[in-house]
């Protein structure tokens, strides 16, 4: 069997899209995961819609996501080049063979003549209004006007376009690997141009082409390239190639079920209800983690079975798993709920160690000079489960590393009464005394102290909290406090002995 060969081929006409993104996954586990190549190629032949540091940004997500093509324009490869925007020799050449086999033919009409032809077809009741057999002969082209007509227009210079000569009643069938059995019909087809008048050709034409030449096996792209099938097949036909196989992958949408656009979006913390951002460098920018963003676009439109509910999974399980037949007909909702939990999922599949590295690389970590990593990774063990952003992560562990500068007022006000300072300055003598400064001593401290005055041991707990880190809430304080050490404990009571009464202005 020939080797599995699937391609990525966006249109760098923007910022890259979750459904682009998508599909770049889908090709890139397909290939891994049957042993086969992953190809990019840079469909950029439509001109008016280039946009300039498009491809830049395509490739640096790829490279981000870790989607490392086998072949396309930065790796080379046998089949190159990789930019369609290099090959209209090669399109063109292939025109020339349709012209010659008489499957395709010159239309020298204007885009008004095309205009008025749709026009007279939707007054006349045709649905389609397709530039095809049901008008063709109406056309400017060389099957209406005579050949010395068609020679002498070519000869001047005139403006033509090359078309696809759609039969008659002809019924295109595809066994698709997602949709199952598809049928179109002849009259739902365009005698689609394949080249245009500025000799670039179109999609169409430069697809299948290079879908051949690039000895592609699998084409797996959105559904909104399904129309385009039929006129592929026929192309196909007419050169007598053997098509690839298709897999068209569901629509995505935001959860209110409309069609997601930019347009409407601020940011991530603003969203209007209902609505996701498309745009992956959000995504990317928020500080998602790489491998929930990559599950999360996994599974819109992809389950790992029947019956088989686990969501969590890393790049190389999503490579073990894939399969083109578990990819869902049904469109899918991009949830940023989704995306937010699995993130969180992520950040627990991490080890302490990798954590660790990251947060050193930020800038945070800087301003804190030498950081020992064992206390480092003390702080981590102890925030991890807490962490819904890596990023979070220095706003969360300041206190371990100063004092406090100030308190929550709030809970100030709800936690410390006159009675809390005497009763701290006792627990700080308890603490001192304490043979071993343990999470098991700390607590023991604390409920012989509340023993004694016959308190209920959260009235010292809380105190004792906002006392150490400032903050209401936290992970196990015996722990936290253990890992700040004695020394550090005594100074920030003494510290909020001496400060809280003062604030609250019962001192
Ligand atoms: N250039 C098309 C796009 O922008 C590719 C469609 C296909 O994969 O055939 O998505």
């Amino acid at each position: 069997m020939a080797k599995t060969r699937v391609r990525f081929a966006p249109s760098p006409t923007g910022f890259v899209h979750i459904g682009s993104l998508r599909t770049a996954l889908y090709n890139y586990l397909y290939a891994r995961n049957q042993g086969g190549d992953f190809i990019l190629r840079i469909e950029d032949t439509d001109r008016e819609r280039f946009v300039e540091g498009a491809v830049e940004n395509l490739i640096s997500v790829l490279e981000w996501a870790g989607l490392r093509p086998d072949e396309g324009p930065r790796w080379g490869g046998a089949c190159g080049p990789y930019f369609q925007s290099e090959r209209t020799e090669t399109y063109r050449h292939y025109a020339q063979e349709l012209l010659k086999k008489g499957y395709a033919y010159y239309s020298f009409d204007t885009p008004a003549d095309i205009e008025a032809m749709r026009a007279r077809a939707k007054a006349a009741g045709n649905p389609y209004a397709k530039y095809n057999f049901a008008n063709r002969m109406e056309m400017r082209n060389s099957l209406s006007l005579p050949p010395a007509e068609v020679e002498e227009a070519i000869a001047d210079g005139t403006p033509y376009a090359i078309r696809l000569l759609v039969p008659e009643g002809r019924k295109f069938e595809v066994e698709d690997e997602v949709r199952g059995h598809v049928v179109f019909d002849s009259k739902e087809v365009d005698d689609q141009v394949l080249l245009k008048s500025d000799g670039y050709p179109t999609y169409h034409l430069a697809n299948v082409v290079d879908d051949h030449l690039m000895e592609i096996t699998h084409v797996i792209r959105g559904e909104e390239w399904l129309s385009s099938v039929p006129k592929h097949l026929l192309l196909y036909e007419y050169f007598g190639w053997q098509p690839p196989k298709m897999a068209h992958l569901p629509l995505i949408f935001n959860p209110d079920g409309s069609k997601m656009s930019k347009r409407d979006i601020q940011s991530l913390e603003a969203l209007p209800p209902g609505k996701v951002d498309p745009d992956v460098a959000s995504y990317i920018r928020r500080g998602y983690e790489k491998s929930a963003i990559l599950n999360c676009i996994a599974l819109l439109g992809w389950n790992p079975g029947e019956g088989d509910d686990r969501q969590v999974f890393s790049l190389d399980e999503l490579v073990q798993e894939f399969s083109l037949g578990r990819i869902n007909k049904s469109a899918a909702i991009f949830d940023l709920k989704k995306l937010n939990w699995l993130n969180k999922e992520h950040i627990m599949r991490r080890s302490p160690e990798s954590i660790a590295a990251a947060v050193r690389a930020m800038p945070e970590a800087e301003a804190l000079g030498e950081i020992d990593q064992a206390y480092l990774l003390g702080v981590v063990g102890l925030l991890h489960e807490r962490l819904h952003f890596i990023g979070d992560f220095w706003r969360m562990a300041g206190y371990f590393f100063k004092d406090p500068e100030s308190y929550e007022a709030e809970a100030l006000q709800k936690r410390w009464s006159p009675e809390t300072a005497p009763l701290l300055q006792e627990l700080s003598r308890e603490f001192e005394a304490a043979g071993v400064f343990a999470a098991a001593e700390i607590e023991q401290a604390l409920r012989t102290v509340a023993e004694r005055h016959d308190l209920k041991g959260s009235l010292l707990i809380h105190p004792l909290r906002l006392a150490v880190t400032g903050l209401s809430v936290g992970p196990g304080l015996f722990e936290l406090m253990e890992l700040l050490g004695r020394e550090t404990v005594l100074r920030r009571l003494t510290l909020a002995i001496k400060q809280v009464p003062m604030i609250l202005g019962i001192g």
